[in-house]
C-alpha cells in the first residue's frame, strides 16, 4: 500500500467542521457522484444505484501477502518473552502509582491520591478500551498551593514521562515483531499514561501547536482564525455570540436565525464538511454537526484499531521508526434526511425493501444514508458507518463476500455497534452488551451454533435468505467477540489479516483457519468457553437474575 492515513489516526479531537450552501460547494447532489450532473434525489437514485438488495460494486485489486500460518518455535517463544515484558511493565507502572498515591496519603493529600490512582488502567478484558487524548496538559498546581503539592506534581509528571517511555519501547518491539495490534494497543497505553509524549503523537500524525496537539487539518482550521465549539463545529474566533443567537455562517454569508431554521429538501440541504466525512442534510445544521462528531469518534477509533487492515506491516514498521507519509483521502459522503418519509422516497427505487431498512451503506454510490428518528439510537449509524470504513479505507473487490466468508463483514459491523463514550475512554465490547448477550443466550440455552467449517464457505445470499438469519447475526456477533477478546486476544492480527483478505477477494473458506493457525474444531471449543466464562461473569454483573430472552436483528445491508 503506498498511502497510510497516519494524518488522521487520532483520538479523542474534535472533529473539524465547515459548514457550506450547496450551490457554493459543487456537491452538486447526494447522490450524483457517479452520475456527474445535479439532479433530483429519486430519478438519480434510479440510475446511479442497485436494483437490488445485495449489490456491491467496488474497484480496484490489491496485492496481499497473508501472513505465514505457522510460527515458528522461535518466534512462539519471542511472543511468549514480549508478553513477559509487557505484563512486567505493566506490573512496574501500577507499582509506582500506587507508592506514589500512598505518599500523598501519608501527607494528606487525598485528592491528589486519588488523581494519582486515575493514571492505573481499567480492567475488564471483554471490553476494548481507547483513551480520548486531551489536545492539551492539564495546568499545574497554582503557585501558591502547598510545597507538597507542587512536590506531588513534580513526582507525577517523572512518573509519567518513565513510564510512558518504557511502554513506548514495548511498542516499537511489537511492531518490529509484526505484533501490529498490540503495537498500537501499547501506543496507546504510551499516550493515556503521558499524552504529551511525542514520538507516539508523531505516530498518530498530530503535530504540536504552542502548547497543543493537533491533526494536520484542525493545525489549518487553527491558522485560518477558526476555534473549535462542540455545539457549532469549527467557527470563526469571535462569533460564538452570533452562533448563540442562532445566526448561521454559511458560504461566506450571515444567516438569520429564521433562514437558517427553515425546511429544506434535501437537494437544496446543507453540506457539513468535518476531518473525514462530507454530510447532506436537510436536518438542522445543528443536528448535522451533532452526526459528524459521532462519525468522527468511531471514524478515529476504528483507524487505530484496525490500522492492521488498511496498512501493510512495512508502512506501520515505518511509522513508528518516525519514516510515515501522511496521506489524506477523499471524505466518506453521508446523506441525512430529515424523515424517513423521505428517506424512503429517494431511496425506495434502489431498494425496493427500503421500509425495512434503518439505515445503509451502498457501495455503488459509496454513500450511507440515514433518517433522523425520536427514538432512533447510536447502533445502526455506527454500523452502517463501519461498512463504509472498511469499503472505502483501502482498494476491494468487487462482490465482497458473495462467495464465502460474508459473516466477519457483518460480525465487524455488529461489534462495532458497541461503541459509546464512558468516563475518559472509547470503549467497544462489554459482557451485558446487547449483541454479545444476544449471542451467550443463543448458544447457552437454545443451543444454537453452525459450526465455523459451514459459516466460512457462506456467501452473502446464502445467509441472507437463511430463515434463522436474526439468530445467525446474534453468533457474528459473538464470533467476533471472540475473535477480539478471546484467548487473550492472541487471534486480534488474525482477524485483521482475514478482513483484509475477505475484502480484497483473496480468500477461501480455510482463511481464517491459517490466520489463526488453528482448524476450526478448535475454535468452535474455544468459542463454546469464552461464551461459557462470558455469561458467569455477565450473571455476576446483573446480579444473578435470568438471563432475558435477546432480540436477534439482522440487516439487510
Ligand atoms: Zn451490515
Amino acid at each position: 500500500m503506498k498511502s497510510i492515513c497516519c494524518e488522521s489516526g487520532g483520538i479523542g479531537r474534535r472533529a473539524g467542521l465547515r459548514i457550506q450552501s450547496r450551490k457554493g460547494s459543487g456537491f452538486e447532489s447526494p447522490l450524483s457522484h457517479f452520475a456527474g450532473k445535479p439532479a433530483v434525489v429519486a430519478t438519480v437514485a434510479s440510475a446511479v444505484l442497485p436494483d437490488a438488495i445485495g449489490l456491491r460494486l467496488l474497484c480496484g485489486a490489491i496485492v496481499l501477502l497473508l501472513a505465514s500460518v505457522a510460527a515458528p518455535a522461535s518466534a512462539a517463544a519471542a511472543a511468549d518473552e514480549l508478553a513477559r515484558q509487557v505484563s512486567a511493565q505493566k506490573a512496574a507502572c501500577a507499582a509506582e502509582v500506587e507508592n506514589l498515591a500512598a505518599w500523598c496519603e501519608s501527607k494528606g493529600l487525598t485528592t491528589e491520591a486519588r488523581k494519582t490512582r486515575s493514571l492505573l488502567p481499567p480492567q475488564d478484558p471483554y471490553k476494548l478500551f481507547v483513551p480520548v487524548l486531551p489536545a492539551e496538559p492539564e495546568p499545574g498546581p497554582p503557585a501558591d498551593a502547598p510545597p507538597e503539592v507542587h512536590q506531588w506534581h513534580k513526582r507525577l509528571a517523572k512518573l509519567r514521562q518513565e513510564q510512558s517511555l518504557a511502554m513506548w519501547d514495548l511498542a516499537r518491539k511489537a511492531v518490529r515483531a509484526r505484533r501490529t495490534w498490540l503495537g498500537y494497543e501499547l501506543l496507546l497505553e504510551s499516550l493515556r499514561i503521558n499524552p504529551d509524549l511525542e514520538p507516539a503523537r508523531r505516530v498518530l500524525g498530530y503535530q504540536k501547536i504552542r502548547n497543543g496537539w493537533y491533526t494536520p487539518y484542525q493545525a489549518r482550521k487553527l491558522r485560518a482564525g477558526q476555534v473549535w465549539d462542540d455545539r457549532f463545529g469549527w467557527i470563526p474566533k469571535g462569533a460564538t455570540a452570533r452562533y448563540e443567537q442562532g445566526w448561521r455562517l454559511v458560504g461566506g454569508r450571515w444567516l438569520s436565525p429564521e433562514e437558517a431554521q427553515k425546511p429544506r429538501t434535501i437537494e437544496s440541504g446543507w453540506d457539513i464538511e468535518t476531518e473525514h466525512y462530507l454530510i447532506r442534510t436537510n436536518c438542522g445544521i445543528d443536528q448535522g454537526v451533532a452526526l459528524g462528531v459521532k462519525l468522527e469518534q468511531l471514524c478515529s477509533v476504528w483507524q487505530l484499531l484496525f490500522i492492521g487492515y488498511y496498512a501493510s506491516e512495512a508502512d506501520v514498521a515505518a511509522l513508528f521508526e518516525g519514516r510515515g507519509r501522511s496521506a489524506e483521502r477523499p471524505r466518506m459522503r453521508v446523506v441525512y434526511f430529515a424523515d424517513r418519509q423521505q428517506y424512503n422516497q429517494a431511496l425506495r427505487t434502489a431498494i425496493p425493501k427500503i421500509d425495512m431498512t434503518i439505515g445503509l451503506y451502498l457501495d455503488t454510490t459509496r454513500s450511507a444514508y440515514f433518517f433522523a428518528a425520536p427514538d432512533g439510537d447510536d447502533r445502526t449509524l455506527y454500523h452502517e458507518a463501519t461498512h463504509q470504513l472498511f469499503h472505502e479505507s483501502r482498494p476491494v473487490v468487487r462482490d465482497v463476500g458473495r462467495r464465502a466468508n460474508f459473516w466477519i463483514i457483518e460480525g465487524i459491523a455488529l461489534y462495532m455497534e458497541s461503541l459509546r463514550r464512558e468516563g475518559n475512554y472509547y470503549v467497544l465490547g462489554g459482557v451485558d452488551d446487547l449483541r454479545f448477550h444476544a449471542a451467550q443466550y443463543r448458544l447457552l440455552n437454545d443451543r444454537f451454533y453452525v459450526p465455523l467449517e459451514e459459516i466460512t464457505v457462506w456467501g452473502m445470499e446464502k445467509i441472507q435468505q437463511h430463515e434463522k438469519i436474526g439468530v445467525l447475526y446474534s453468533q457474528f456477533a459473538g464470533l467476533t467477540y471472540f475473535l477480539i477478546h478471546g484467548e487473550e486476544g492472541r487471534y486480534r492480527d488474525a482477524l485483521a489479516a482475514y478482513l483484509t483478505a475477505v475484502y480484497s477477494g483473496r480468500d477461501d473458506p480455510n482463511t481464517l483457519a491459517q490466520l489463526t493457525g488453528a482448524s476450526y474444531a478448535e475454535l468452535d471449543k474455544q468459542y463454546r468457553q469464552f461464551i461459557a466464562a462470558a455469561a458467569s461473569k455477565a450473571a455476576t454483573v446483573q446480579d444473578d437474575k435470568p438471563p432475558k430472552r435477546p432480540t436477534d436483528t439482522a440487516k439487510l445491508r
